[in-house]
């Protein structure tokens, strides 16, 4: 996992009131990114791009080499995604996970352990029916404002 996608996943964890940062760094690599899809839709080849700082690199290989370690099991812990009461069965969860890691099992999701630690089916769930172990039970949800949910999934 890239340091880029250990700390976007590290955003979706924490609590709103932080996310007022949220504008601010979407501003700032709202040009990146547009520059990134145009070099992937032209299908240009383009140079890795790297810290031109030697101490911003080594800390940079550091930490992906550690947290690799630490998200080794990444696929497996969805087995601590559970599902409360106030799930009525809508099936979102199923439809918005990228990979088909959502199944049905009489009318509540159960997760196949190939998760991609993404959480859109926590951040989705028109109930906030799905959780995360104990973290996300008091923690508000974040959508993303610039796509909707149709995009999503994909209708
Ligand atoms: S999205 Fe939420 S309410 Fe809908 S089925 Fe999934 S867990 Fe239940
Ligand atoms: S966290 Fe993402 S990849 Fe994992 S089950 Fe939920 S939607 Fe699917």
């Amino acid at each position: 996992m890239s340091f880029v996608a250990f700390f976007a996943m590290l955003i979706i964890f924490l609590p709103l009131d932080q996310f007022l940062l949220k504008n601010k760094i979407f501003q700032k690599e709202k040009y990146k990114v547009k520059h990134i899809a145009n070099i992937v839709t032209k299908h240009e080849n383009y140079k890795c791009e790297v810290s031109p700082l030697i101490f911003d690199t080594l800390i940079d290989r550091i930490f992906i080499k550690t947290t690799d370690k630490i998200v080794k099991n990444l696929h497996l812990r969805d087995k601590d995604f559970w599902v409360n009461d106030n799930c009525n069965g809508c099936r979102l969860c199923e439809k918005i996970c990228p990979v088909n890691n959502i199944q049905f099992n009489i009318n509540k999701p159960v997760w196949k352990h190939n998760c991609e630690q993404c959480a859109a089916c926590i951040q989705y769930c028109p109930k906030e029916a799905i959780q995360w172990r104990t973290e996300t039970k008091k923690r508000r949800r974040y959508r993303n404002p610039n796509i909707s949910i149709n995009e999503l999934i994909g209708c």
